[in-house]
């Protein structure tokens, strides 16, 4: 486990602790790359071996989650944390590139449904995408996943979720898949060249938050900009904030916001929401909530943390700048379905339909967490929704025949 000084120092209603528990990746086209440092001062290096959280939070002995490569050197005697990753041959069937069920993704929706698969001796691999572990891996605390009362790093929940998948017999490949045909069984799936096959597929790759590509709101990314309310809003109690969006999330989180905020400023580029009437009528109701109109965001400013915005008048390009403590981005989601789209059912957003609880439009591919939920989006729901597709999986495999009949379930 971590050692609790390795924390930055936080404490509620400060909101230059803050650490944003939304996504932190703007993998919008054309916006920008992956943020050089969204976490609070942590460092995350995904082109290497090791995670380093030694950034700034002041602590003696720097935080490394090994991503199963090399073992650190020991600088200092770096707190252990489970390895979490790496492309490796392990000791659960290193290579094999057949299994019953293969899911695809590693958040917490794959990596429960791998937990489950694989206590049901299904032997799961998991092509866990080459940044393993989604949102969560570039989110710092982590306060609203239960069993854990002092809240917990994103990456120490998702080494701890990967740990325990790999101790059932899990098989996990760090390598995002290009390819796939659902035709026939067995189902398979192509990743740099390689071949996988399984009899059924689960499919848990999630959404990732939209930003607005400005170089300054990757930087004070967790320091004041966040992508989720329901994560950080508790940090800005008695703060003056903005939500930008205008869009249903927008006015709901900005509307939630308003149980901590002192005031919330909705920025909406348009001159008309996109927001269902009675969302809109909520908000324009509420006496903490101010609404602009035909204001974009051109800048964040603030050196360590949030201090104001540098807003323009969309219709006459005027610039003005604002004190504020937070901003919230509210500008949509994208879910990661590309590869599917020829074969799964997907929804006006993108988002992929499900069937028959945890199904799809192909018998034996199942689906789960945020790649079709745009609803709850929260760790703990696309936890519960990996255990339900694992169910339903083994399930359908026995029904099959390819699985014998288990009286009595190890979940
Ligand atoms: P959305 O409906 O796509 O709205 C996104 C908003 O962000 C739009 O107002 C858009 O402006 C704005 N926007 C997009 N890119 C922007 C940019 N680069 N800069 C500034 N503004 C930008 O997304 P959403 O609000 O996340 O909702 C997604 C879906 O979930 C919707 O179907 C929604 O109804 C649903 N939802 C429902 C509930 C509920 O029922 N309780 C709650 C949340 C979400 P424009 O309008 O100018 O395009």
């Amino acid at each position: 486990m971590t050692d609790e000084t390795t924390r930055p120092a936080r404490k509620p209603g400060d909101a230059s602790a803050t650490n944003g528990t939304g996504p932190a990746r703007d993998e919008e086209p054309g916006k920008g790359a992956t943020p050089a440092n969204p976490l609070n001062g942590f460092s995350i290096d995904f082109s290497g071996d090791s995670i380093d959280f030694s950034g700034d939070s002041g602590a003696s002995r720097p935080l490394t989650i090994d991503f199963g490569g090399a073992a650190p050197a020991d600088a200092g005697s770096p707190v252990a944390v489970p390895a979490i990753g790496g492309s490796r041959t392990d000791a659960h069937g290193g290579g094999r590139t057949e299994s019953k069920v293969i899911i695809v993704g590693s958040g917490p929706a794959g990596l429960t449904a791998a937990i489950y698969a694989a206590r049901a001796n299904l032997e799961p691999i998991v092509l866990a995408g080459s940044a393993p572990g989604g949102q969560l891996m570039i989110t710092s605390d982590v306060e609203n996943y239960p069993g854990f009362p002092d809240g917990i790093q994103g990456p120490e929940l998702m080494a701890a979720f990967r740990e325990q998948a790999e101790r059932f017999g899990t098989h996990i490949v760090d390598i995002d898949i290009e390819r796939v045909d659902f035709s026939s069984r067995p189902f398979r799936l192509w990743a740099r060249g390689t071949e996988y096959r399984a009899e059924a597929v689960i499919v848990a790759t999630g959404a990732s938050a939209l930003w607005l590509g400005l170089e300054s709101e990757t930087r004070l990314r967790g320091r004041g900009v966040s992508a989720c309310a329901t994560c950080d809003g508790f940090f800005f109690r008695d703060k003056e904030i903005a939500v930008v969006g205008g869009g249903d999330t927008a006015l709901e989180e900005a509307t939630f916001l308003t149980r901590f905020a002192s005031k919330v400023h909705v920025l909406h580029r348009r001159d008309a929401f996109r927001a269902s009437k009675i969302m809109v009528d909520r908000a324009k109701a509420n006496p903490k909530i101010s609404i602009r109109l035909n204001t974009a965001v051109d800048e964040v400013l603030g050196d360590a943390k949030v201090s104001g915005l540098r807003l323009r008048d969309t219709k006459t390009d005027e610039i003005d700048e604002v004190e504020m403590e937070g901003l919230f981005i509210a500008i949509g989601y994208r879910p990661n379905t590309e590869v599917f789209r020829d074969w799964l059912e997907v929804d006006a957003k993108g988002y992929l339909v499900v069937r028959d609880e945890t199904g799809s439009k192909v018998e034996g591919v199942f689906i789960a967490g945020d790649v079709h939920d745009h609803r709850y989006r929260q760790a703990v729901t696309a936890a519960g929704d990996g255990c339900r597709a694992a169910i339903d999986a083994e399930r359908w495999l026995e029904a099959e025949g390819i699985t014998e009949v288990s009286t009595a379930s190890a979940w």
